[in-house]
């Protein structure tokens, strides 16, 4: 996936197989648990989704594609003050709360996204560049659903909520022409949504349940297709 007018990133192959060890790591977790695919990427090393540089870059441009769709969006739209990596568990807090690491979150108590780096560069290495961008669409999703006031009764109802309009804002850009979708983007989002989905035993009621793979892939399909007006907002 490419952002304009960041540079092109060139197609990618990356696969990981379906399955492997998924779900929440941990009850404190604020956003559930989304541990990065063990399997070893299927990947050339020409698919533009393997340098820190590159995941740098990618997630400056998803920040600043996401930022011009919400303000697009909503009168008065107040971007999400930082988006803040972090490499060791409790080196950021959210209102006192230490964030554990192989995650990322949205922080409302002080109004900013926050990413373990080094998980979330090895999903975009074996996952590809298309996941930084579901990512910080579905982080951002939280943001604005912190804006609106929207709180749901159940964490599952959120997070599917969140992956809505995570679809919304990829395929509304993709149709507004701010992101172009590349050979392998599908797949990777697919992949993506796989990786972040519940273990099957994960009860849907439970505290921190984020939906099952085919839940999270219907709900971001659902906004991919067509726009917020699916995610009921
Ligand atoms: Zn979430």
């Amino acid at each position: 996936m490419r952002a304009r007018p960041a540079f092109l990133l060139a197609l990618t192959a990356a696969l990981i197989a379906a399955g492997c060890a998924l779900g929440p790591d941990s009850d404190s977790d604020p956003d559930g648990g989304v541990p990065a695919p063990t399997e070893t990427a299927v990947s050339a090393d020409t698919d533009g989704t393997d340098t820190p540089e590159e995941f740098e870059a990618d997630i400056r441009a998803a920040q600043e594609v996401a930022e011009d769709y919400w303000t697009s969006k909503i009168n008065g739209f107040q971007p999400i003050r930082q988006v803040v990596p972090y490499e060791r568990e409790g080196e950021v807090d959210c209102g006192g709360e230490p964030l554990p690491r192989n995650n990322a979150v949205y922080c409302p108590a002080g109004d900013f996204i926050a990413y373990d780096v080094n998980w979330s560069f090895d999903a975009f290495r074996q996952i590809g560049d298309a996941f930084v961008f579901y990512l910080l669409g579905h982080e951002y999703a939280h943001g604005i659903q912190a804006r609106l006031g929207i709180q749901k009764e159940f964490t599952i109802e959120q997070e599917l909520q969140a992956d809505c309009m995570a679809g919304a804002f990829i395929g509304d850009q993709e149709r507004a022409g701010r992101l172009v979708m590349q050979k392998g983007d599908t797949e990777e989002l697919a992949d993506g949504l796989e990786a972040v989905g519940d273990d099957p035993g994960q009860p849907w009621f439970a505290e921190g349940s984020h939906g099952k793979p085919e839940e999270r892939t219907r709900a971001f399909a659902g906004g991919y297709r067509d726009s917020l007006d699916s995610c009921g907002l």
